[in-house]
């Protein structure tokens, strides 16, 4: 399943900068490109699910202090815990910017990260997507959606509208609104699905090179492998989200009970022959 490295060069980078991919676990990226750093999702402090459930959640800084170094950005696809727990604290520590929903908006306030640092990228579906520019990187918010994998249903769905102070407990980290994220960067274009599900009417760029997808849920949304693959049509698909992330990154990576990754990936590539379909070892790293 693992591509292997010498498999990860998806284009002849010829006279263009190199862009990396690395894979922080669930749905976390970090992308490097030129000296910039954008972060997605990124998550690990990875709180077992004892602490889940018993207690207010907090960011593990000494975990932050491991794994991320640098970031100019950190782009937030929804608010749900494994997805914007350690988004202010990093924020605090790296200086970045910040950009996603109200909910996120309302979590790194409560967090006392400087407001001029927070970047509000929300819109309603149909409304023209938000678009940033951020040193090489052109960043394009689309709406998007969450899988309802809780029977039938998006979890802790709403938004964080009131959340004066931080830690709160797993429940609060209220779904909020889901973006899909378009990124181009140095010519190549990636986009990321941080929560298997996508809306129907928002089209997607016209050359995706790689496609960042979750897969935790994947069986809960109808035809999702087929309706992805009509969608973004993208040239290769890293999985995300199908690690055990109550378990810190440190440890073996052991995938989700149940998570299905191979019958996702033969379907993916059912659905489209050239694509090319495969998942990096935690904190691995893929070159385009
Ligand atoms: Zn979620």
């Amino acid at each position: 399943m693992f591509f292997r490295p010498d498999d990860l060069v998806l284009r002849g980078a010829a006279g263009r900068p190199p862009v990396t991919v690395r894979w922080l676990g669930t749905a976390g990226f970090e992308i490097t490109c030129e000296d910039h750093v954008v972060l997605l999702d990124p998550y690990v402090t990875r709180a077992s699910l004892t602490r889940c459930i018993t207690s207010p959640l907090a960011p593990d800084l000494g975990a932050i202090g491991r794994y991320i170094s640098r970031a100019d950005a950190v782009i937030v696809g929804h608010t749900h815990f494994d997805h914007a727990l350690d988004v202010p604290a990093i924020a605090k520590r790296t200086g970045a910017r910040v950009f996603g929903s109200r909910s996120a908006a309302a979590l790194c306030h409560a967090a006392g990260v400087p407001e001029a640092r927070v970047d509000m990228v929300e819109r309603a579906p149909g409304q023209t997507p938000i678009v940033r520019e951020l040193g090489p990187f052109r960043l394009r918010f689309v709406p998007s959606a969450h899988s309802r994998f809780a029977l039938g249903r998006v979890p802790f769905p709403g938004d964080i509208d009131d959340c004066d102070a931080v830690p709160v407990r797993a429940e609060g980290y209220r779904c909020g609104a889901v973006f899909r994220v378009e990124i181009e960067v140095a010519g190549r274009t990636i986009v990321h699905l941080g929560s298997a599900e996508l809306l129907p009417d928002e089209p997607a760029p016209r050359h995706v090179d790689l496609l960042l997808l979750c897969v935790a849920g994947w069986r809960s949304g109808v035809d999702l492998p087929e309706r992805v693959m009509r969608a973004v049509s993208p040239a290769a698909v890293l999985l995300s989200h199908w690690d055990d992330f109550f378990r810190p990154l440190h440890a073996p990576v052991r995938a989700l009970p149940a998570v299905g990754l191979g019958p996702l990936a033969e379907r993916l590539t059912r659905a489209s022959r050239d694509v090319r379909v495969g998942a990096l070892p935690l904190l691995g790293d893929l070159f385009l």
